[in-house]
């Protein structure tokens, strides 16, 4: 079985068409995902079947929703200062239920991965003196019944942040937080912000920044710190479908307006990824095959015996 999860950008806000803004994609997609026959699932469901947790039956022709860098926009409706009143994603999910009826999709849901450090936030959230990515509403998203929020890291080790984890200040790319101090500050110490502010729940999947992670986060320290991260999984962003088999530590998501086939640009080439999932993957068709001829083989050497046998 194999399992597309789809990641967006709230605040990829360019224009006011699928192409260019990924709420309107995402609520055109909601649907095109329903008329498809599809079922929207928590993402963690996803994780707890990868880990053996969560039975197949229940992941049956299943998609889940991500949402990364936590922007307003995640939860809010708000007036966006170029391309009008944007509708968020809470109320894209509230008015598709409405539409479709809770019982059709029961389990819709979005996991938003957030930007946790607030002077990271900040300086890569504020325009026009408005800051785009707050913390305020992320307990009531968490505890909505529709969204979850989990970690994207503690600063992204993004550009426009002033001070970063990365140890020698060298940002704009995730490749190179590879030590315990590092990974401490990005991941642990986010998950504690997080903590506070959804309390009681605790964070525990993680969204690698531009889906980047080095061997030191996936081999080492994800793998052999679990009572400090208390993390399950964490995402990477480079296109695939999860299944059984996927690492744990790079679960793979297609991009909304990434490059196909790590992501699509339009609801045909959603529609393929979403029939991709159907398909047997090559290594079972090959096995399949095999044993198809094996059998054949067989076959003809045991009319060859009779033959013989009778002659
Ligand atoms: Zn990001």
């Amino acid at each position: 079985m194999k399992i597309p999860i789809l990641a967006y950008h709230s605040n990829r806000i360019l224009g006011n068409t699928y192409e260019t803004n990924d709420l309107i994609a995402l609520a055109s997609d909601l649907y095109t995902i329903h008329a498809q026959g599809f079922r929207i699932v928590p993402l963690r469901w996803v994780v707890e079947w990868v880990l053996g947790l969560r039975e197949e039956a229940t992941l049956h022709k299943a998609v889940a929703i991500s949402l990364d860098d936590g922007a307003n926009f995640d939860y809010y409706d708000l007036d966006h200062l170029h391309w009008g009143l944007q509708k968020g994603v809470y109320h894209i999910l509230r008015d598709f239920q409405a539409q479709v009826g809770s019982s059709a999709q029961p389990n819709l849901h979005a996991s938003s991965f957030v930007i946790v450090s607030p002077e990271a936030r900040r300086e890569i959230g504020t325009y026009k003196g408005i800051d785009w990515m707050t913390d305020e509403w992320w307990k009531a998203a968490n505890e909505s019944g529709v969204m979850s929020i989990y970690s994207h890291s503690w600063d992204h080790n993004h550009p426009e942040a002033s001070t970063v984890c990365e140890k020698n200040q060298q940002k704009g790319s995730f490749l190179t937080i590879d030590t315990y101090a590092e990974c401490q500050g990005e991941v642990q110490q986010a998950a504690e912000y997080i903590h506070q502010k959804i309390f009681p729940a605790w964070p525990d999947l993680f969204a690698y920044p531009w889906g980047q992670s080095s061997n030191y986060l996936r081999e080492v320290y994800f793998p052999g710190f679990p009572d400090q991260h208390r993390t399950i999984a964490a995402f990477g962003g480079n296109g695939g479908y999860v299944t059984r088999q996927s690492s744990r530590w790079d679960l793979p998501r297609f991009g909304s307006a990434a490059p196909w086939p790590a992501g699509w640009n339009s609801t045909e080439q959603l529609v393929q990824i979403l029939r991709g999932a159907l398909r047997f993957p090559a290594a079972s068709c090959r096995a399949l095959y095999d044993a198809v001829l094996r059998s054949k083989q067989r076959l003809a050497v045991w009319i060859r015996r009779r033959s013989q046998s009778s002659e």
